[in-house]
């Protein structure tokens, strides 16, 4: 991304941006035929054209702005875009961030949104529709696309909220956290949500069944053997599927843990399953199909190998109920290369052979500041990192993602100038006085352009100077930051070449030795 500062314009200067392409975005898509004819065609076909320039085509800055490089212990705040951003509700949130620092506690930004609904000073709430017509989208979506592109999107204040926040970036699937994903404790699930949820769902075209897969808590780790880390993670667990099922979710995506507190791989493996299994038991949790993440490596990590997966769905008793979701970024820090179409091919037939086709369910769609195999967990915007544009043609164009929800966890903070939002208090609250640091903003209008993106290199000719064109202007703008993480990579690989003393197992002991740390710089996994 940019490191500019964008100007922030109105939501109308980028939609007569779009209309200004449209006639040469019309023909290029029936040169290319990437996708059918769909209803809401001119706004479709305008907003097809991508442009990942932030400057050119970021929107209004969508509430608060939030530091970079926070620690893990929060994350960048989602909020519905437009709804509830009122003076009231900032202050609120502003009142209780500061608070929160004096505590040691986990505090979540969207769980804090949460609890500032109570009506001390807040005007009335408004209606789902209220908000809608207050949130024109940023593109539109593609109707009737084999492809199921979207986000991972907020649920802030409602889990109902999700379903504008996709509609509002063109979305045709979207991820969301159910609750606060960095803390034990979550009030139930209001029962006057599901109903909200589900008509919101059938109003805007929404299989709640197929196009939505929400996140698990990164909390939970099944796969520690000690009781009560067991029981603690195993009830969010059930707790989060059991809030699918009252939703009429059927995918449900989640790490698959690391082994640190287990004796050995297996016997991690062998207690991960079990807890699945006895979920999977559980009335409560109808029939949530529980998805395995693919994971990127580092200490301990399940999931990072084919053969993990496999080992994992060996030991469940209900195979309908358990799945894969495919990070792109995650295999390709794990070591497996998608780059080329020979690459693509192999790492696919390595999955059907070693995990089997049929436990595909849905995937995440990121590239990666990471080089391969290097163990880091570093999502990228698309064809802006190691992965390159390629890569996602292989994918869009692979029979085997059509009609799975192909999620985006791409970064959409955009640094804004210092000197914009002045020194203000320290973040940390040991530094005082003005401290001159990066603020930044969300601009979701990037997951629009990466969807209209992916959308379009469906069908298209990798030949054509169109996508050579694309690919090089994208690779070139990701260029900085991944010359910065391949040196970092490198650095590390060196210090535990130099302590494994030459015995040839530098990256994978560097890998192995590695702290979560790598974690601290990824909002979504
Ligand atoms: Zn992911």
């Amino acid at each position: 991304m940019s490191a500019d500062a964008p100007e922030p314009e109105s939501i109308t200067s980028v939609a007569s941006e779009e209309i200004e392409t449209k006639h040469s975005s019309q023909s290029r898509k029936r040169k290319v035929g990437a996708e059918p004819p769909s209803r809401s065609s001119k706004r479709t076909k305008a907003a097809a054209v991508v442009d990942i320039d932030v400057k050119k085509t970021s929107v209004v800055p969508e509430k608060s702005t939030r530091t970079l490089h926070r620690s893990r212990t929060s994350i960048k705040q989602e909020t519905p875009v437009v709804a509830e951003a009122d003076i009231t509700k900032e202050a609120n949130v502003k009142k209780r961030s500061s608070r929160a620092k004096k505590t040691p506690v986990v505090q979540d930004q969207e769980a804090i949104v949460d609890e500032e609904v109570q009506p001390i000073t807040k005007p009335k709430r408004k209606t789902k529709k209220q908000k809608e017509e207050e949130m024109p989208p940023l593109a539109a979506r593609t109707i009737g696309s084999q492809l199921l592109i979207g986000a991972h999107v907020s649920g802030a204040g409602g889990v109902h909220n999700s379903i504008p926040n996709a509609l509002h970036v063109g979305a045709n699937s979207f991820a969301l956290f159910l609750k606060s994903q960095r803390k034990w404790a979550n009030p139930p699930l209001d029962p006057t949500i599901p109903p909200l949820f589900t008509s919101a769902c059938s109003h805007h075209k929404y299989d709640a069944g197929v196009h939505i897969v929400p996140h698990g808590s990164y909390l939970v780790n099944l796969a520690h053997p000690d009781p009560a880390r067991t029981k603690q993670a195993y009830e969010s667990f059930v707790d989060d599927l059991s809030r699918c099922e009252k939703l009429g979710i059927r995918l449900y995506n989640f790490h698959p843990g690391n082994s640190a507190g287990a004796p050995d791989r297996a016997s991690a493996i062998r207690h991960l399953a079990a807890q699945m299994n006895r979920a999977h038991q559980d009335p409560a949790t109808g029939d949530v199909i529980t998805l395995l993440e693919t994971m990127a490596g580092g200490k301990n990590t399940l999931g990072s190998t084919f053969e993990d997966l496999r080992d994992i769905i060996a030991l469940i008793e209900k195979k309908e109920r358990v799945g894969v979701c495919l990070d792109t970024c995650h295999i390709f820090a794990a070591g497996y290369d998608v780059r080329t179409p020979d690459a693509y091919q192999s790492t696919m037939k390595r999955f059907d052979t070693i995990v089997g086709k049929e436990y595909l369910k849905a995937a995440h769609i990121n590239d990666s500041k990471a080089p391969l195999g290097s163990a880091r967990d570093l999502h990228a915007n698309i064809g802006t990192g190691f992965l390159g544009l390629r890569a996602f043609w292989n994918l869009v164009n692979d029979g085997r993602f059509h009609g799975l929800p192909l999620v985006l966890e791409t970064p959409i903070d955009v640094p804004v100038k210092a000197e914009l939002v002045g020194g203000g208090e320290a973040e940390s609250g040991k530094k005082k006085g003005p401290v001159k640091k990066a603020k930044a903003v969300e601009d979701k209008g990037i997951w629009a352009r990466e969807i209209k993106l992916l959308e379009q290199l469906r069908g298209m000719d990798v030949e054509s100077r169109e996508f050579e064109e694309m690919e090089t202007r994208l690779a070139a703008e990701g260029a900085a930051e991944r010359d910065r993480v391949e040196d970092q990579v490198r650095r590390r690989d060196d210090k535990a070449a130099k302590k494994s003393a030459g015995t040839g197992r530098g990256r994978k002991k560097a890998a192995e030795t590695e702290t979560e740390s790598s974690l601290d710089e990824d909002e979504l996994d």
